[in-house]
């Protein structure tokens, strides 16, 4: 099969996004067209200037700005938008299924409305059905760096709208903040009927994801990487079938490893780990999910490989058994005309 063949066969593979932060998704264009529409005043006057401070090289820097232009988002239609944006890109790299992550906490502390957020992303969502065919969901996401008792007012805040979202997530700086600091606001989370997630051992150890499964009861694990530390941990993740949402692209620029080649996703897979790859913040780190695919692909996992990471992704995902029949013989389709 040719380099064209190839890059077709990885961007029409059926495949859910699981990890992917809808704020991440803001490209420099929106977000210079929000901070007009809003009265924001941003320091870049281009989409060229602003594009240049997207070459940030650690965490530190990625969260600055990301926090920064996070302030050019006001309104439901500002979230709607963004919705949209992100789902014409998803659709284009075969995403048929997307279970995306929002950052309340920061939001309301902008002095936005919670159900204006949730409004304009769900709109964005039903919009996106329509246009391109994609079903997905919301995870709210716990910034785990912001005071405890602001996850505790987000969950007063959605306790009506339990109907409205998918799961509950964890996310931004790790380290210092283990899920056991969690617990209460995971158990209250399964109480409203949402499923558990939640970002560990990305820079954190791998007890930071044995506590994710512990306390937690999360049913699947954001990133993961450094469960590889653990074999005990390794065997026991991929016995009970829960999967790692990877993000190759992403822990290369944030430096979780200095080359994809030292991302231990084979070793998962080998162990039998349902691994899944997906975007995290792909306005961010340098490509959408096709391209995180694709990047696996340069570095030698076959098409087959990659077909059955797709198909992880789909099992893993929150869908309906309808929905999961549908998808999988969509997956069927594919595998017959680019594997046999
Ligand atoms: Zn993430």
């Amino acid at each position: 099969m040719g380099e064209q063949d190839v890059s077709e066969a990885v961007r029409s593979l059926p495949k859910a996004e699981l990890h992917v932060h809808i704020e991440g998704t803001l490209e420099p264009g929106l977000a210079l067209d929000l901070a007009k529409r809003n009265g924001v005043s941003l320091p870049w006057a281009t989409i060229d200037e602003l594009r240049r401070q997207y070459e940030f090289g650690d965490l530190q820097s990625f969260l600055d700005l990301y926090y920064q232009l996070m302030g050019t988002l006001a309104s439901a239609d500002d979230f709607h938008d963004l919705m949209l944006a992100y789902l014409a890109h998803a659709a284009a790299d075969g995403v048929r299924h997307a279970e995306i992550f929002f950052d309340p906490q920061v939001h309301i502390r902008n002095g936005l409305d919670i159900d204006a957020v949730m409004d304009g992303l769900l709109s964005g969502l039903a919009e996106g059905r329509k246009r391109f065919g994609i079903t997905g969901g919301l995870i709210l996401s716990i910034v785990r760096d912001l005071p405890i008792e602001s996850a505790d007012s987000v969950l007063d805040a959605v306790q009506n709208r339990a109907g409205d979202l998918l799961g509950i997530g964890l996310d931004s700086a790790e380290v210092g903040y283990p899920p056991s600091l969690f617990v209460h606001v995971y158990d209250r989370a399964r109480e409203m009927g949402l499923h558990c997630v939640a970002h560990a051992g990305e820079e954190g150890s791998s007890d930071y994801v044995a506590q994710a499964l512990d306390l937690l009861h999360a049913e699947r694990i954001d990133h993961g990487v450094h469960a590889i530390d653990d074999p005990a941990l390794v065997a026991r993740i991929a016995r009970s079938g829960i999967a790692l949402t990877a993000c190759p692209l992403s822990n290369r620029r944030l430096q979780v490893v200095k080359d994809l080649h030292d991302l231990p996703l084979q070793e998962f897979l080998r162990a039998g780990v349902p691994v899944t790859v997906n975007s995290d913040d792909p306005a961010y780190f340098g490509g959408y999910i096709a391209d995180n695919y694709a990047a696996l692909e340069k570095i030698g996992f076959s098409l087959e490989q990659l077909g059955a990471i797709a198909l992880n992704s789909i099992h893993a995902s929150f869908i309906s058994p309808d929905e999961m029949r549908d998808l999988e013989a969509q997956y069927a389709s594919w595998k017959a005309r680019y594997l046999n």
